[in-house]
């Protein structure tokens, strides 16, 4: 079956957890759209250009091909049910994210009548604990990130590292 399949998120910044979910679902799939939320409630470091222009580097950089990425706002069904996307990614990590990704997708189900279904991939070990919150918080503090993003954004991410402490 030739399926639209989506995996949304902030990517704020890309991660080496993000990249090891869309390397295996661009495996299992002959195609991959990123979504990136324009309107999320966190507070973001980088703007949803900056934060889709970062992802196709690192796309770039690893040859992968079948993926694109988009932005997006709004409820993230009617993206769905507009694009007639018929698969959802989410990735899960710790028992933290289980809570809440049964309550979105629980939500989602609620929110529309387009037929789709929500997949989980586990984090695979060695990133079972990585976040964008954490690489900006070892970013803010000189720390290493090569074992936490792709090496090809590291100068990006202390490029915006510099500009938040000079307040700009
Ligand atoms: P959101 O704002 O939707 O939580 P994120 O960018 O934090 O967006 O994450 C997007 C998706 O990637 C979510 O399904 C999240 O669980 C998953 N994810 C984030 N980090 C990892 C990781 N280290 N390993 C596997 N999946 C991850």
């Amino acid at each position: 079956m030739n399926s639209k399949v989506i995996y949304p998120g902030s990517f704020d910044p890309i991660t080496k957890g993000h990249l090891d979910i869309i390397k295996r679902s661009s495996k299992l799939f002959d195609e991959l759209i990123i979504g990136v939320f324009i309107n999320s409630s966190k507070k973001q470091w980088f703007t949803t250009d900056e934060r889709v222009e970062l992802i196709k580097k690192v796309l770039e950089k690893e040859g992968i091909t079948n993926v694109k990425v988009v932005q997006f706002s709004g409820l993230l069904v009617d993206y769905i049910k507009k694009e007639n996307i018929d698969i959802l990614v989410r990735g899960l990590r710790a028992v933290s994210d289980y809570e809440y990704e049964l309550q979105v997708t629980l939500t989602n189900e609620a929110l529309t009548t387009k037929q789709f279904e929500t997949i989980f991939l586990t984090a695979s070990r060695e990133y079972l604990y990585l976040s964008s919150s954490i690489v900006k918080e070892i970013a803010l503090n000189d720390g290493d990130l090569k074992g936490f993003v792709p090496n090809v954004i590291i100068p990006d991410i202390y490029e915006k590292v510099k500009m938040i402490k000079n307040g700009k």
